[in-house]
């Protein structure tokens, strides 16, 4: 039902755009094509994922000689459903958190603004409700909002903090929080870092020093890389997950402020384009508001 209420937007207006694009049409043409086309990328598919998604239709339009308009919402719920399937091989993505690597670590990028610490806030609790011991990592030392956030957050889940002073290096802080969280037999660590894009080098660096400040006390971590993404930015998001995917290996992503948006298509195209999955949404800026990614519960929230 949350999910539902949070793409409401961008189903509305998917729906509205689809019914004018095949206004007086029954059967679809090229002019159905280049109209869906254009509703595609108008909802934040992305273009390359659009382009996939058309061709896939012209196919089946040239093997079928006659496909109805009336069709193209089963059509179409059925391509989204098998892009998401590519990336998702899981019906439901969520980071799983294995007995046997302990602390799991989980580094967490994104630019400022598009909600990184909310999710952090939002995981924590997630995390403590299923019984797991939880240390936050305010690696974020460049701003001291962040750092004041990730505390009203701490306070808020009830989890332990290792920060340093703004302006500190973000690999002691990452350093002090696996140390801390080692001692204190956690299970989860969940490390906030600088969202800073000023260039690539400087990312990449600075993200390639925490990795490798944060193996000198568990090795192979961090174990994943959540990056986070406002979905109501559109084609920002695919630009940010761009730089992100050439500055280190994600291994999920989180799309954020699916409330209040009319540009979810983000979800399909973004994970279609980066292959990476989905692991959560967020629909709104209260502690639950953060909903695992179910590839089906999407697609039928979508298409309801
Ligand atoms: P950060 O700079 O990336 O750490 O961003 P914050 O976590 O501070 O979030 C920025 C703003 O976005 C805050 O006002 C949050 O409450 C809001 N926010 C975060 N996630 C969501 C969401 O899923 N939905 C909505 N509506 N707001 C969100």
């Amino acid at each position: 039902e949350t999910l539902d209420k949070g793409l409401e937007k961008t189903k509305t207006s998917f729906f509205s755009k689809l019914g004018k694009a095949v206004a007086g049409k029954s059967k679809v043409d090229d002019d159905v094509l280049d109209n869906l086309e254009e509703v595609l990328v108008s909802s934040d598919v992305g273009v390359d994922t659009t382009l996939k998604i058309i061709e896939r239709i012209e196919a089946r339009v040239a093997r079928d000689k006659y496909v109805g308009t009336d069709e193209l919402n089963t059509i179409l719920r059925a391509e989204i459903a098998g892009l998401l399937s590519e990336t998702n091989d899981k019906d439901v993505s969520e980071i799983q958190i294995p007995k046997d690597k302990k602390p799991y670590v989980i580094m967490v990028v994104g630019v400022n603004g598009v909600g990184k610490t909310t999710t952090i806030g939002k995981l924590a609790h997630r995390f403590k409700s299923q019984g797991l011991k939880v240390v936050l990592g305010a690696a974020d030392t460049f701003r001291a909002a962040a750092i004041d956030q990730l505390q009203v957050w701490a306070d808020r889940v009830d989890v332990p903090i290792v920060k340093q002073q703004m302006g500190s290096d973000p690999a002691s802080v990452a350093f002090d929080t696996l140390s801390s969280a080692v001692t204190q037999d956690a299970d989860v660590v969940i490390i906030d870092t600088a969202g800073r894009l000023h260039n690539k080098v400087n990312l990449m660096n600075e993200l390639t020093k925490v990795k490798r400040v944060m193996q000198k006390v568990v090795e192979d971590t961090p174990h994943e890389v959540l990056l986070v993404l406002d979905g109501s930015t559109g084609q920002n998001a695919f630009e940010q997950a761009k730089q992100f995917t050439k500055a280190t290996e994600v291994t999920a992503l989180a799309i954020t402020k699916l409330d209040g948006t009319a540009k979810g298509g983000v979800v399909i195209g973004i994970s279609d384009q980066f292959k990476i999955p989905v692991k959560y949404i967020g629909v709104g800026e209260g502690i639950e508001d953060l909903q695992v990614f179910n590839k089906h519960e999407f697609v039928d929230s979508f298409f309801k």
